[in-house]
């Protein structure tokens, strides 16, 4: 299998996208919209306070919202967004994956996974990725379109309400950008996203900072901009081989910004951000778990970081009509010990979800008929 060539010109920006939504707008937009309605100021913080702080999406439930404005609030603020075409769950209930359709028919999902110490939600960015990763299934059905702000965050209520409402008043504490899509080529949306995400009520969520993962194939323009943002979410960067070689055809995109430039990037990131940067590196049998790669991995990553950087392993989820597989536990765990003999903190990721083909497109590669 070879890489197509990753579409690096996007289409024209709205294409697509839904109408506007309340969770598209900052504070200073919601007061200009409720304007628009000829509403009073105080409606948009109460209209905010019920959608971030309750999770309130449907302004027919909005009960400090007089019944007779529901209607005018909801077709100019509360288009409809997303409906959940299918969910899979597995892990004995604890993962639960999510195939959404979009009002124009597009599909994307996300997937929720409860620990004992944490509840994260995995979300999409895109609807399908333009990336063209061979060894991820959403790679190989090219980019369909952007996601909207309200489309990102509403993966986020939508998680936030079912740890609430079905798990016993659970909290949803952790938001990782590793569904479908690149999230650093929808930039200024996802970046709007994050700030929905992390604000605290009524401008957002409340999730920490630091508990929000940005995955990205590593554009190193939009990994310094995204490190000016002082956001201060966590940077991970999917490298999956040390040499600009095999990286070449991994992550095509390497062909435009090589294993150097983002790891120049990457750590400008960690500099500004103090954060250390998390890098992701899928483990595929025969491909990219030679002896002489963890070392080559260990070195480069210690030189470029310091201490400010772990690898997480991920053994690779085959996708259907790959050859390629995960390597063998003996060959992962003599990687694991080359690169922390180079001072390198290195651990192999959990790898939920895998009986419902959670990781990476899979459902939605599936046809996701529902
Ligand atoms: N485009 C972003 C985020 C989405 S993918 C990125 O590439 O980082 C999230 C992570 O899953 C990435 O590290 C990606 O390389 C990895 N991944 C994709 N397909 C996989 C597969 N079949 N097995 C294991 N990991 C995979």
């Amino acid at each position: 299998m070879t890489g197509g060539k990753p579409q690096l010109v996007f289409e024209a920006p709205r294409r697509g996208l839904p109408a506007r939504h309340l969770a598209d707008l900052d504070a200073a937009g919601r007061a200009a919209a409720v304007a628009e309605l000829g509403l009073p100021s105080f409606r948009a913080k109460q209209l905010a306070q019920q959608y971030y702080g309750r999770l309130v999406a449907d302004p027919e439930q909005m009960t400090d919202l007089p019944a007779a404005l529901r209607p005018q609030v909801a077709a100019a603020l509360f288009p409809p967004l997303l409906t959940a075409a299918r969910q899979i769950e597995c892990d004995a209930g604890e993962t639960r994956k999510t195939l959404w359709r979009a009002h124009d028919a597009a599909t994307f999902e996300s997937v929720l996974m409860r620990y004992p110490d944490r509840n994260t939600v995995c979300i999409s960015s895109q609807a399908g990725c333009g990336m063209a990763c061979p060894f991820c299934a959403t790679g190989q059905g090219g980019l369909t379109r952007n996601l909207s702000t309200a489309e990102i965050v509403e993966q986020v209520r939508a998680a936030a309400a079912t740890m609430r409402d079905e798990f016993a008043g659970g909290r949803l504490s952790n938001v990782v950008f590793m569904g479908m899509g690149e999230p650093l080529a929808n930039y200024g949306r996802v970046v709007a996203a994050v700030r929905r995400i992390t604000e605290a009520p009524p401008d957002g969520f409340g999730i920490s900072a630091r508990s929000v993962t940005v995955s990205t194939v590593g554009l190193a323009p939009a990994i310094r901009r995204l490190a000016d943002e002082r956001l201060g979410v966590t940077l991970a960067l999917s490298l999956h081989a040390p040499d600009d070689e095999l990286r070449d055809t991994l992550v095509p995109v390497n062909n435009r910004w090589a294993i150097s430039e983002t790891l120049d990037a990457a750590r400008y990131y960690a500099d500004v951000t103090g954060r250390r940067v998390s890098v992701e590196y899928a483990l595929i049998r025969d491909v990219n778990d030679q002896p002489w790669r963890a070392d080559l991995l260990g070195k480069r990553l210690h030189g470029a970081f310091g201490p400010l950087v772990h690898v997480n392993l991920i053994p690779l989820n085959p996708t259907p009509g790959s050859e390629w597989d995960a390597s063998p536990k003996a060959v992962e765990r003599e990687f694991v010990r080359r690169v922390r003999a180079r001072g390198v903190s290195c651990t192999v990721r959990d790898t939920r979800g895998r009986e419902i083909a959670a990781a990476c497109g899979q459902l939605a590669a599936d046809g996701g008929g529902g």
